[in-house]
């Protein structure tokens, strides 16, 4: 089914408006390699204009219905956004199928969960209400104390493309439940969706400049956005390299930040598991939306007593796999979501092979298929811990497969890594499961599961990671300033 990609300006002051320097990025569907649109580039003119909308909106709705104490009214705002996009979710999915290759079955999944991102905060928003003024104890009865929880301000929201709209809802529902007024930057190479937010607002009546949508590149859009004096905050999603650059320009004005980034995640797969259950996590885990995961389980670590017919059933699952157009009905791999991210992940294969690694399955274009950015699901043995496929996230579809013994070995195995996001354990012993959960060096361990995201619980890493946790509870705080108020009486 044809589906176009509207023409969009920046998202400005509530209008759609041309940049500055008037440039823009060609779109490419990454099934076809055609170009289908393409999006505005923004720069640092068109960032001091949206940082500018949103101070004057935040001072022009003061104490109506943004940033004052009132989350119910701004509840409003977020529920009515969850029904536009409810309403226009099969738009939304092709349009996020054609823009980053996502199969478009997963790509009607992600926007029922943007859409219950944005009710979710929309309960959260009304409870800060009842939240406010909460009374701290002080030891003297001359003094009483209370909290209050204010936004923290203007805060600039950049993210990357492997999940377009989901990241961005991630944190913009926060960011407007809490108060703030907000300026997205979404990744140059996947911006549609987040474009056609700002339509969603406009539809809704957010207050103008409440949310403000900048695409273009980073270098030229959220650099500026980040060292910004007049942003109080940067939210981040994206790779290690980027999160280093921002943490070092917010740090010359003492500036929050909160840090997601890359991983290299561990699946650790014990002797007493059943073996087709393992598998299909293990799967899952690693090739879901084509391993372009933050948190994808890339590192199997699985017991030598049954490595050899469970590697088996992993490649009997790729051999029958279905890679084909995201847009077709069945599809489960589409493409990775660049040339450059295709090039990439074959590079990454090659120099495993070459450093001594055996290709068990894949790492190649798919013989059916001579256009379009699509790669074999690879599965990788014979993998030494000095490799680079062992040491750095690939962000595709390859699987890197090592033996253990021993529980030791496994969890020596497991943290052998500068990042800490996710990890997963399967096995039968649950006590196994709990000691190896509490000593795994990751922000979130799947027992017996690898991926499941709910927007209730907290998500984010340790180590090289990142810092900071989005979803549920904690995604609000991300957006909130602490007021102590103590009186005498
Ligand atoms: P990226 O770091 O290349 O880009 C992310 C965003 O930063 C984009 O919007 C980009 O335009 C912008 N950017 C680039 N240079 C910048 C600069 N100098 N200043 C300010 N902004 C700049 O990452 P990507 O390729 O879009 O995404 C893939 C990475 O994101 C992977 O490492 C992946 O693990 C990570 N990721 C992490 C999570 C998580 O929750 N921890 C979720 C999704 C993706």
């Amino acid at each position: 089914m044809a589906i176009s990609i509207p023409s969009r300006q920046l998202f400005i002051d509530g209008e759609w408006r041309e940049p500055v320097l008037k440039k823009r990025i060609p779109i490419v569907n990454p099934a076809t390699e055609e170009t289908i649109g393409s999006i505005p580039a923004a720069t640092a003119e068109d960032v001091e204009l949206a940082v500018d909308a949103a101070r004057k909106a935040l001072a022009r709705n003061k104490g109506k219905d943004w940033a004052s104490a009132s989350g119910a009214l701004r509840a409003k705002y977020l529920r009515a956004i969850a029904a536009k996009i409810t309403e226009r979710k099969s738009e939304l999915a092709k349009l996020e199928t054609i823009d980053c290759g996502k199969p478009l079955e997963e790509a009607a999944w992600d926007i029922d969960d943007v859409a219950g991102c944005f009710e979710y905060y929309a309960d959260l928003a009304e409870g800060l209400d009842a939240k406010q003024k909460a009374p701290v104890s002080v030891p003297m009865d001359t003094f009483k104390s209370h909290v209050l929880k204010e936004p923290i301000g203007v805060v600039g929201l950049i993210t990357p493309w492997n999940y377009p709209l989901l990241m961005a809802a991630w944190k913009v529902a926060p960011a407007l439940a809490a108060g703030c007024a907000a300026i997205l930057k979404p990744s140059e190479l996947a911006s549609v969706t987040c474009l056609e937010l700002g339509e969603i607002c406009k539809d809704v009546g957010l207050p103008s400049g409440i949310l403000n949508i900048l695409t273009g590149f980073g270098p030229e859009a959220g650099a500026p956005l980040a060292s910004h004096p007049h942003v109080d905050k940067i939210a981040f999603t994206g790779s290690c390299a980027t999160g280093s650059k921002i943490m070092t320009a917010a740090a010359q004005l003492v500036k929050p930040v909160t840090m997601e980034l890359g991983g290299k995640s561990p699946i650790v797969v014990f002797d007493d598991v059943d073996l087709d259950k393992a598998a299909e996590w293990t799967i899952f885990g690693c090739f879901w939306t084509n391993g372009q995961i933050c948190s994808a389980t890339s590192r199997l670590l699985v017991h030598e007593s049954i490595a050899d017919e469970f590697l088996d059933r992993l490649v009997k699952w790729c051999q029958n796999i279905k890679i084909s157009d995201p847009l077709e009905e069945g599809c489960r791999l589409g493409p990775v979501v660049s040339a450059g991210q295709y090039e990439k992940v074959l590079n990454f294969v090659s120099t495993a092979e070459r450093e001594g690694a055996k290709i068990l399955f894949g790492g190649v274009r798919p013989k059916h298929l001579k256009k379009g950015y699509f790669v074999e699901p690879a599965i990788v043995t014979n993998v030494t811990t000095s490799m680079q496929l062992w040491r750095e996230e690939v962000f595709g579809p390859v699987l890197c497969v090592k033996t253990f013994s021993s529980e030791d070995e496994a969890i020596e195995l497991a943290n052998d890594t500068i990042y800490g996001l996710g990890a997963a354990v399967i096995s039968n012993d649950l006590e196994r499961c709990e000691r190896v959960t509490k000593a795994l060096q990751a922000g979130i361990v799947w027992v017996n599961c690898s991926q499941p995201c709910f927007t209730q619980a907290p998500w984010g890493g340790n180590k090289r990671s990142g810092f900071g946790r989005e979803l549920g509870e904690w995604g609000l705080d991300n957006y909130l300033t602490v007021k102590q108020v103590t009186e005498y009486v």
